[in-house]
């Protein structure tokens, strides 16, 4: 049985590389697919943990979740916490993975900086927490940007080696499914969003991110027609015009974003993109792709101000879909603790 799982950080403004790298494709999913879409919570304290707004956080991923189209009924949203099965089965992959398999995340490297002694134990082990939150549903597939590959095949690793550590266990208790009779799935990546990974309007090397100190390297759902107009006016370019051609792109970290944010939000091709703005001025292109962005993303950002303006809404939402998650949760958890060992 197919079961999509996904998860947006509620640590600060949701910007365009979460919408085109992960929300565009939880909505899609819906059609197909019987969805979990999660704001992670236990995840936004890992990096910073005394967060005042962190209440407010939460509800706004979860008024970007409604606003952008996903089925809060059909489907389940919830936030993370609610939900303790996650922090449950977290601890059992801390002893299921290995010391080596997170040294190698590039996002702890990345995140943690110079200042390794310093950062918290919750920043390293965050990928098991991850892990936990797909395979606590047993889920199958998991749409997300680029930069989660890495934590999708480290889940994908820490089932195979519980369900090969507990194989005798699991057969005994008749707990396998499939031909390989483990009792986890291996949970692919979905990566296929119309841009997988956006990068910083700053640096064309970083990724866009909420957690980026500059408001100006990322466009936020939110931001107003004029906010917009001016971070792309100040977006990093270099001081040749667009190119005619796409392989002129080759080695032009920024324009190349640029280009492949237009073509992810109209749909059109970076050829016919540049067949109509190569050559050109940069001015003439970055008020094209204002216009467009203001078009696409400013009915989402309204309604999400519409959505956080009635908590009370939101919050009916998230408890309705944290009940309906936990019934799911216990299920799995229960069948680990009889795999494992302990008594209950
Ligand atoms: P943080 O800086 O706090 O890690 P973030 O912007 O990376 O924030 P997350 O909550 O970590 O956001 O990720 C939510 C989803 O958005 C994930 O599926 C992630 O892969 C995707 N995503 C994040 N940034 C980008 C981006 N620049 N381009 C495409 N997808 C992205
Ligand atoms: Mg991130």
């Amino acid at each position: 049985q197919p079961l999509v799982f996904s998860g947006i950080q509620p640590t600060g403004n949701l910007h365009l590389g979460n919408y085109l790298g992960a929300i565009v494709r939880f909505v899609a999913m819906q059609e197909t697919h019987d969805c979990i879409y999660c704001v992670v919570d236990l995840h936004a304290i890992t990096a910073q943990l005394v967060q005042p707004e962190l209440k407010t956080q939460i509800r706004e991923v979860t008024a970007a979740f409604l606003a952008a189209g996903i089925d809060p009924k059909k489907h389940i949203v919830f936030n993370q916490s609610r939900v303790v099965e996650h922090a449950e089965l977290a601890w059992v992959f801390n002893c299921v993975a290995r010391m080596g398999w997170l040294n190698r995340m590039t996002q702890f490297k990345d995140k943690a900086g110079k200042d390794r002694e310093n950062v918290s134990v919750g920043l390293f082990a965050y990928p098991n927490l991850m892990s936990a939150d797909i395979l606590v549903y047993r889920a199958t597939h998991v749409p997300v940007g680029e930069d989660q590959k890495q934590h999708v095949e480290l889940a994908r690793d820490t089932a195979a080696k519980f369900n090969n550590d507990f194989a005798e266990r699991i057969a005994a208790l008749g707990l396998g499914v499939g031909e390989a009779g483990g009792f986890f799935p291996q949970p692919e990546p979905l990566i296929q969003g119309p841009a997988t990974r956006v990068m910083s309007l700053r640096d064309g090397t970083k990724k866009m991110s909420k957690s980026d100190p500059s408001d100006y390297s990322r466009i936020n759902l939110t931001d107003d027609a004029d906010t917009i107009a001016q971070k792309f006016r100040k977006a990093k370019t270099d001081p040749e015009p667009l190119p005619t051609e796409v392989k002129g792109l080759e080695g032009r970290p920024e324009a190349d974003n640029l280009v492949g944010i237009y073509a992810a939000l109209s749909g059109a091709t970076p050829e016919a993109i540049l067949a109509d703005y190569g050559a050109g001025q940069f001015s003439r292109f970055k008020q094209a792709l204002t216009d467009l962005a203001v078009d696409k993303l400013g009915p989402v950002g309204a309604e999400m101000k519409r959505l956080v303006a009635d908590p009370a809404y939101i919050d009916a939402v998230l408890k309705d879909g944290g009940e309906r998650a936990s019934l799911r949760a216990r299920k799995v958890m229960d069948d680990v603790k009889d795999i494992v060992g302990f008594l209950r």
